[in-house]
């Protein structure tokens, strides 16, 4: 090393400080990345590699972006889950000697962006911090820097903080350095496994430290001022956070006003398997949000909207007065319907607020980002009168939030040009009349190109030289431009200046004069612009709170909008929501599987959960019946009401729940070395331990992934510690294909038997969809092999298997099903398995005897083909 050349000197130098990330080091037009750097970069970003002292044997690779279009390679890189360290020159080139210092001035990661061309316009972009304090105590800490939200809670149990993470579900997240991930405990492993990972040095967590970072951020006097001072982890794990984006980002982030300390118990708890089994903001099979809860009611007008509302669902409410006052607003909504699109063309107009404020706060605001502000305050003032007519308290109180910053509004319309240029530093994006210097630098400049031609016109008539010409060049300035062949006419007070091949250029007195004049007005307007838009910039910044609050009020108010629209779209009721322990809906559908098509239409069904005599509904019934449906659309409509949305039913009445827990099929969890059974025992184990009685769980075909008699064995156990144990006793809804667990209700009194009704016709079954008191009385298992197109001989030899199963004739050693006959198959041989519902279409047809079929029977029989199509 000591053999490098300074520069390389310098950079490794810088490189030590920042061992993780990528370092783009500037120089001139290119950002540069050398060494290990460069070979990563060069791979991910598919650029050139090339290397400085080639062939030397001492070869240093390198590669490089232009600095004006880097941002798409940093966009990639930390897209593959790097962090780039940006380094620029500090100092003028041309002034300096020797090498120019450079420095690190902002890391950029995965957590911290704020670039627009990196974010998903409707989510958030977290960074969280979580710490280990004394115990099972969790801090957890979390911020979107390009909104500025921040909050803080504090946890019990490991659990309880990997339920909070994948809520929150993160970029990035930080942890204490030293911490060793392999000694926490599994499911938390699991969790990180899966996630970028940075690191934070210990004594960042000590609690002066971490107090005194807060409260200097938040010019709090202290702790208790901020409402941490019963949250010692929570308040370690913010100003780690802090701390690392202070680190990272090293300017102002003045936009990150205050810090939001909740508690886990003000919220509908839900944990991660429900999260995903209840396919609420993204669906179990792809991960997309097509398909899940939230598409389902994303109706919102603007991106901060669609933020929010993904923040409700993942935050449903547990108190009745908050969940009234959105169910009571939603509601009036739904009522002003011709008010309710006024509104939602007025928030189109409305650029994201909470980002730009994010962009004005960090200087990296552009004119047009305040142009954008401009043109979205200038819809504030009509949409507040328009919400003038609605009288629903929290609607008054989200109108009282949104203030139209009318003389914000006013200062950006008079100082920034209505279509500004993207760069700030070449002027032409103040506005004409705001400033009397930059108007009159302007007038000289423009007057000067008036003067460029007359002065042309006048020296070619004093000359007669009619082909001069005044030219202008960067290096020389202005000039007059003579031909050779008209040298001798070239009067004495010209100057020379600099000769061509085939010309002189000279200077005069004049032109010297108008060139000072002119070129130094431009380059002070350029400086006056950026001086002046700085100032507006800051003005603006000044401001921030209340944009914030702005966009808050504008964003929940897109989102309860949205609530209405889809209520009356897909006429949804508005649900009682009560103390109570009970659960009563009437015709409740499941509201994404009711919009899907499906063929055949949705039926709804009715629900009664209570504490006394409706606990537990054991529901059996054949598979694809419907079970599983019905149980989702329970909790789901559980789920909207506590986020004060309506629900799809004809009436509902939701005594709250706390939590909802599901265990439902079989998970797809293979890739995380637990075996499917070993899960599904977790996942169960966890429930008997967290649910009340205030809880509602669904229990879907717990035991299958075992042998029958285990299966039933397990069930059975669970079913009777639910309906027994009084601290559990939560509503739950119970499906199992195996039918014997019916006959707990005899022995349980607030346990009560459903099944899906089924029409059983000709040896086949028509599910009716419909859910009826009463237990199934077989499992129609052959007759769903029949629908999924099983060969008739397979189901043939099937049915008689089970005959002989069921009537027990076994003998010692050689069980009568190997014995009974196999009859060759009768039909085409090269039958397999998979064979096509067309193939089976056919046979069924070629086997028909329409003489001896009834009417109604065709009819049947029509439904039934249609249904094998
Ligand atoms: P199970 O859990 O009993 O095996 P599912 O709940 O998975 O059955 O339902 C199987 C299919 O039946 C679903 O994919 C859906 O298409 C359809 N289905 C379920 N419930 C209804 C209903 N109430 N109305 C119409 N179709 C339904
Ligand atoms: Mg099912």
């Amino acid at each position: 090393m000591a053999e490098q050349t300074p520069m390389m000197r310098q950079y490794l130098e810088i490189k030590s400080g920042y061992p993780d990330a990528i370092l783009f080091f500037r120089m001139g037009d290119f950002y540069e990345m050398f060494l290990d750097d460069a070979l990563l970069a060069a791979r991910i970003l598919d650029i050139t590699l090339t290397s400085r002292n080639k062939g030397s044997g001492d070869e240093i690779p390198f590669c490089g972006v232009p600095f004006h279009s880097a941002t798409p390679y940093i966009a990639k890189l930390i897209e593959h889950g790097y962090k780039v360290a940006i380094c620029e020159q500090v100092e003028d080139p041309k002034q300096t000697k020797g090498i120019v210092r450079r420095e690190v001035v902002r890391v950029v990661t995965p957590g911290l962006l704020i670039e627009t061309e990196s974010l998903s316009p409707d989510e958030n972009n977290y960074l969280l911090a979580l710490c280990q304090g004394s115990g099972d105590q969790w801090g957890c800490a979390w911020l979107d820097l390009s909104t500025g939200e921040f909050r803080v809670t504090e946890l019990t149990g490991a659990p309880a903080a990997v339920a909070e993470a994948v809520c929150v579900n993160p970029r990035e997240i930080l942890l204490t350095d030293g911490l060793d991930v392999g000694t926490l405990p599994a499911d938390l492993r699991a969790f990180l496994a899966e996630k970028i990972i940075s690191r934070a040095p210990a004594w960042v967590y000590e609690r002066d430290y971490a107090g005194s970072l807060l409260c200097g951020q938040f010019a709090a006097a202290s702790a208790e001022a901020l409402g941490l001072e019963s949250m010692p982890h929570g308040l370690m794990a913010a100003g780690a956070a802090l701390y690392y984006l202070r680190e990272n980002r090293k300017s102002a982030i003045p936009h990150i006003r205050d810090i939001r300390v909740y508690q886990r118990s003000e919220h509908l708890a839900l944990d991660p398997a429900t999260r995903r089994n209840l396919e609420i903001t993204a669906t179990m099979a792809e991960g997309k949000k097509s398909g899940s809860l939230l598409g389902c009611l994303d109706r919102t007008a603007t991106a901060m909207g669609a933020r929010c509302l993904k923040q409700w669902l993942s935050y449903p409410l547990v108190g009745v007065e908050p969940i009234r006052r959105r169910l009571d607003a939603v509601e009036e909504l739904l009522e002003a319907a011709d008010l309710r699109d006024d509104l939602v063309a007025q928030l189109k107009q409305v650029a994201d607020l909470e980002r730009l404020n994010g962009r004005i706060g960090m200087a990296s605001a552009s004119g047009r980002d305040l142009r954008a502000l401009h043109e979205s305050l200038r819809q504030l003032p009509g949409l507040l009168e328009q919400m003038e007519r609605l009288q629903s308290p929290l609607l008054r109180s989200l109108a009282q939030s949104i203030d139209p910053l009318e003389e914000i509004r006013t200062l950006i319309g008079r100082g920034i040009v209505e279509q500004p240029p993207f760069s700030l530093r070449e002027g032409g994006i103040i506005a004409s009349g705001y400033h009397a210097e930059l108007d009159e630098l302007r007038a000289i400049s423009h007057e000067g190109k008036g003067f460029i031609a007359r002065l042309e016109a006048q020296e070619k008539a004093r000359t007669g030289i009619s082909t001069l010409k005044i030219r202008y060049n960067r290096v020389f300035g202005y000039s007059i431009e003579v031909t050779k062949s008209n040298l001798a006419n070239v009067p004495a007070d010209y100057i020379r200046r600099q000769t061509l091949a085939n010309a002189e250029r000279y200077i005069t007195e004049e032109l010297k004069n108008y060139e000072e004049k002119v070129l130094g007005a431009e380059e002070r307007i350029c400086d006056l612009e950026y001086t002046l838009y700085q100032e507006i910039r800051e003005q603006v910044a000044a401001q921030s709170e209340r944009i914030c609050r702005t966009a808050a009020g504008l964003a929940a108010l897109d989102v309860l909008i949205a609530l209405a629209s889809v209520a009356g779209e897909r006429n949804y009721c508005k649900p009682m929501v009560d103390e109570s322990d009970v659960i009563e809906i009437r015709d409740g559908r499941h509201p994404v599987i009711e919009g899907m098509k499906l063929g055949e239409r949705f039926v709804p069904n009715d629900t009664r959960l209570d504490g006394d005599e409706n606990q537990v509904l054991m529901i059996t019934g054949p598979n694809m019946a419907g079970k599983s449906t019905y149980m989702r659309q329970v909790a789901l409509i559980t789920l909207m009401a506590q986020v004060g949305s309506f629900v799809p039913a004809a009436s509902a009445r939701i005594g709250i729940a706390d939590r909802i827990f599901t265990r439902v099929g079989a998970g797809d969890n293979l890739a995380r070395g637990q075996s499917t059974f070993m899960l599904e025992m977790m996942e169960a184990a966890s429930i008997l331990k967290n649910a009340t009685p205030r809880s509602l769980i669904v229990m879907d075909e717990i035991g299958r992934g075992t042998s029958t008699f285990d299966g039933v064995s397990i069930a059975w156990a669970v079913a009777e510690y639910i309906h027994d144990v009084p601290t559990c006793r939560s509503r739950t809804l119970f499906a199992t294909h195996y039918h014997e667990l019916t006959e707990l209700s005899a022995t349980r009194e607030r346990i009560k038997n459903f099944t899906v009704a089924v029409r059983e016709w000709n040896d086949q079954v028509i599910f009716l969809r419909t859910i009826i008191p009463g237990g199934a009385s077989h499992s129609y298992g052959i007759q769903v092999a029949r629908l999924a197109g099983m060969p008739s001989d397979v189901i043939e030899r099937a049915k008689e298997v089970l005959r002989n199963l069921e009537s027990g004739e076994f003998e010692e050693g050689a069980p009568r099903i190997a014995k009974s006959s196999k009859r060759p198959p009768k039909e085409s041989p090269q039958f397999t398995l998979f064979e096509s519902s067309e193939d089976q279409l056919r046979l069924r047809l070629k086997k028909l005897n329409i003489a001896t079929l009834t009417p109604l029977e065709a009819l049947n029989l029509l439904d039934e083909l249609k249904r094998m199509v």
